[in-house]
């Protein structure tokens, strides 16, 4: 146990240094959002809100404020406080990341959860081919440094140009197949037809049906390709795979799903895509965007699964025996952490020396530090190097120096 929460720190912690170097800004978004948002932005058709929403129970005073939900996912939430703040129209040009929770009621299994956490990119007010592919090499840089086995998959949905055309011929194909339509997919037909093509039910199906690409118009077609130039000019390892449409209503152009070799059903780490008629659809001024969101959780299972170890091990276990001890080797405790940058634990002074060496041993400490009466009087400690079983005396003085010498050379 542990083991993924350390792993989901550590890639939190890279992909916030990478945010950095790529100038993108926190935001910190509310968990409690308006039912409306998104309804309006992720589309009354998708999963997420036809059947995956946790809406709040209200308190009879508050039942005119409408309903609120707990956010299933972080984009519209930014583009809500972008608008809000007035950014569309003063300062349109922005880059944001977030990191945190989002709720969704999901049947709970293996890489997927009802709380699951998510960072997530969004690039407000640029349009061009050279941001999507930013975005897609700032993931590939997060894989790189991760060192992570990922497949990177590509599409292009076209643009409220092209788009319909599309539309209506993957709605032909679904009327002329309606007998072999999965459930869900026949439930939604006529209201959103596109998401036959990521049907999991019945992939064959989706094998035959339109291929986006062959609808693009030229605008979106050279969008497309300048993208996919830009990513083999930096390196980046992807394939292009027309069945990339993804369940939300607001994306068009530039879609994509990266997806572990490591793991099972259920493989997809990230997700995201242009979403260049959202901000106007949510009330603010016609500005494109893009983004992405990591699932910090499965991207966490995949690092385990290739592999990775996440110790939580400290340096330097101290074993205190009896009072006296246990004030002095607090002392030393805190000057080994503070002045010495030293990862320690004190153990419980209440057990007996064996049982207490063999918790610091499965601690997966380095050093055993104990101090009893008699080493109190004499001004020493015995250290034991756990793996090798080697003892020997130190002086309390020299203690924490000792043990940094030997723990961070240099
Ligand atoms: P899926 O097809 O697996 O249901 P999704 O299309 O619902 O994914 P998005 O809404 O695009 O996923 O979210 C982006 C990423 O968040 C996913 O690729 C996945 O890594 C992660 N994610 C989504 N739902 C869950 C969940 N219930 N538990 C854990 N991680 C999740
Ligand atoms: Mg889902």
């Amino acid at each position: 146990m542990g083991a993924q929460v350390r792993a989901i720190s550590f890639i939190e912690e890279r992909a916030r240094a990478l945010m950095e170097r790529y100038a993108v800004r926190e935001i910190r978004i509310p968990i409690l959002e308006r039912i409306e948002l998104y309804a309006r932005s992720t589309g009354a058709t998708s999963d997420i809100v036809e059947k995956q929403m946790y809406t709040v129970e209200r308190r009879a005073e508050s039942a005119g404020e409408g309903q609120m939900v707990l956010r299933p996912e972080g984009t519209p939430g930014v583009v809500r406080a972008y608008i809000e703040a007035g950014l569309d129209r003063s300062d349109p040009e922005q880059r944001f990341f977030y990191c945190g929770p989002m709720l969704r009621y999901e049947r709970p299994q293996k890489g997927r959860y009802r709380e699951f956490y998510q960072f997530g990119v969004e690039v407000f007010g640029r349009a061009d081919a050279a941001c999507d592919a930013e975005l897609l090499i700032m993931i590939d840089d997060l894989r790189r440094e991760l060192e992570l086995q990922l497949k990177m998959e590509l599409n292009s949905l076209g643009c409220p140009d092209c788009r319909p055309a599309f539309r209506q011929a993957v709605l032909d194909y679904g009327r002329a197949h309606l007998a072999e339509l999965c459930e869900d997919c026949h439930a939604r037909l006529e209201r959103n037809p596109l998401r036959l093509l990521d049907c999991k039910t019945d992939a064959k199906l989706a094998e035959g049906a339109p291929n986006s690409l062959d609808y693009l118009d030229d605008t979106c077609r050279k969008h497309f390709e300048t993208v996919r130039d830009l990513l083999t000019r930096a390196g980046v390892e992807f394939v292009v795979n027309p069945r990339i449409v993804r369940g939300l209503d607001y994306y068009m152009r530039t879609t994509f799903e990266i997806s572990s070799t490591a793991l099972g059903a259920q493989n997809a780490v990230v997700a995201g895509g242009r979403y260049d008629g959202l901000i106007a659809e949510l009330g603010g001024a016609p500005v494109p965007g893009i983004g992405f969101a990591i699932g910090l959780d499965r991207m966490a299972l995949a690092l385990l699964e290739s592999g990775r170890k996440f110790e939580a091990a400290p340096d330097v276990a101290i074993i205190a025996l009896g009072e006296t001890a246990t004030a002095r080797a607090s002392q030393l405790a805190h000057q080994m952490r503070q002045e010495r940058r030293l990862a320690v634990e004190m153990l419980s002074p209440d057990r007996g020396l064996k049982a207490l060496l063999k918790r610091a041993d499965r601690l997966g400490a380095r050093f055993a530090v104990i101090i009893g009466d008699n080493e109190l009087e004499r001004g020493v400690a015995q250290v034991r190097e756990l793996a090798h079983s080697r003892q020997s005396e130190v002086k309390l003085d020299e203690l924490p120096a000792a043990l940094a010498s030997d723990l961070r050379p240099g």
